[in-house]
């Protein structure tokens, strides 16, 4: 089956990207054959794009699938409810199912083709990704992590991650994991703003160096690359100096921490959108305690300072949402996009090169996808406005391509209450 795209105006995710027009695109089998002004290969049908915008699909590089991020107005009992789906594995099937499926189905809706899952509860992760590669469920790419490993009372420990007691244990967890499949292994090496307990400290240490070490270590020897949730400038440090490959989230960076960067060939991956509305959205909107409010503005403050000294460093910096956590949603990432440009100081073409093939190199996956080239996988979206004047434009899409499957006009269900706040604060840039 070759479909031939007619008639667009391109961004295609490169670093020096400028829009080009008057291209034609033709796909086979799932794959970008040829991006040339002159095609004269027949192709079964044609695609007339009306002039519209079409650029790569986002890569989201932190997600938590089993939440929706909206608004709640009670609180469930998280872990009670982890440890019911834990419990067996028809339990986590009929979680997939009913939490888990339509949240991946919509990631990909609004326009990320690729996701990695940083933490789910259980196997669920890798059952989804199974599935989605079977044609069963629609779904991005999906790289997963599965459970994250932490310690007893570390972050999310008995929801997204398990606290392990003894180093037998840290092994035998990623063990699990990497015969469930998984792609990287994910520990929670700091606490976060929602479990701390002292004003001015949203990441304490949670794991020793030698645990995190241990964790590393193991996953290296497996192949796999480890990345972290962590919060704190020490954290950073100590999680860097015992081999964690990623960090998630981050905090200032301190001399010590950009040359451990730079040695290590290690990652920072920036994720704005759950700091933002615990810190910064009236607490009559967000709920949130004022402990809570404080070391998200301290997170988020240091986050951006970091992340600016990540890049005047040359250090690879990647882009993710954080999904799941409060007013963090399914189909945001233009969000991040927007904050990243706003806030951290780069271009809009910056960004998208972020969310796109910087994204796609951290994974490994840069010959597959992130960019509008020959041979890649044909993963693209399709916008009405200029992506470069606001990523607003890609709040509703017109289409989205992922590995040669076309779903046209593709409808969100989105929450009225959550899309108000942040576009509030989102007005205040
Ligand atoms: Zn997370």
């Amino acid at each position: 089956m070759k479909t031939l795209y007619k008639n667009f105006r391109l961004y295609d995710g490169t670093k020096d990207m400028t829009l080009k027009e008057g291209l034609f695109l033709l796909v086979e089998d799932g794959r970008i054959k040829t991006i040339s002004s002159n095609i004269s290969e027949a192709a079964d049908r044609e695609v007339d794009l009306h002039n519209n915008f079409l650029l790569p699909g986002l890569i989201n590089m932190h997600v938590h699938i089993p939440a929706n991020g909206f608004p709640k107005k009670k609180e469930t009992d998280q872990k009670k409810l982890a440890k019911i789906v834990n419990s067996s594995r028809f339990t986590q099937k009929v979680a997939q199912k009913v939490l888990c499926n339509g949240n991946v189905k919509t990631q990909l809706l609004s326009g990320c083709t690729t996701i990695r899952a940083v933490g789910g509860v259980g196997h669920i992760d890798s059952m989804i990704r199974n599935d989605i590669e079977k044609g069963k469920i629609v779904g991005p790419r999906l790289l997963v992590c599965d459970y994250a490993v932490t310690v007893p009372n570390g972050h999310m420990e008995g929801t997204v991650s398990v606290g392990a007691r003894t180093p037998e244990e840290f092994v035998s967890y990623i063990q699990d994991n990497v015969k469930n499949g998984v792609d990287w292994i994910k520990i929670m090496v700091t606490g976060g703003v929602l479990d701390a307990k002292v004003k001015g400290e949203p990441g304490e240490m949670k794991m020793t160096p030698e645990q995190i070490r241990l964790c590393c270590d193991t996953a290296h020897k497996l192949g796999k690359k480890v990345c972290a949730h962590v919060e704190s400038p020490q954290g950073v440090e100590i999680a860097l100096e015992n081999g964690v490959d990623c960090i998630e989230h981050g905090a200032y960076m301190t001399d010590k921490a950009i040359s451990l960067f730079k040695e290590k060939k290690a990652y920072e991956i920036c994720t704005l959108s759950p700091a933002i509305p615990l810190a910064r959205f009236d607490t009559s909107v967000s709920h949130a305690q004022e402990i809570v409010v404080y070391n998200s503005e301290v997170l988020l403050e240091g986050m951006i300072d970091g992340v600016k000294n990540c890049l005047k460093n040359h250090i690879t910096v990647g882009l993710g949402t954080d999904t799941g956590c409060p007013f963090v949603t399914q189909y945001d990432m233009w969000r991040e996009l927007e904050y990243f440009h706003k806030l951290c100081n780069v271009s809009r073409k910056e960004a998208l090169y972020t969310a796109t093939l910087v994204n796609a190199s951290i994974l490994g996956l840069d010959k597959e996808t992130g960019s509008i080239e020959e041979g890649k996988a044909a993963d693209f979206i399709v916008c009405e406005k200029d992506p470069f004047e606001g990523f607003a434009a890609l709040r509703k899409l017109e289409m989205v391509v992922a590995r040669g499957v076309e779903y046209a006009h593709p409808q969100i269900k989105k929450n009225a209450e959550c899309e108000a706040a942040l576009d509030n604060f989102m007005a205040t840039l």
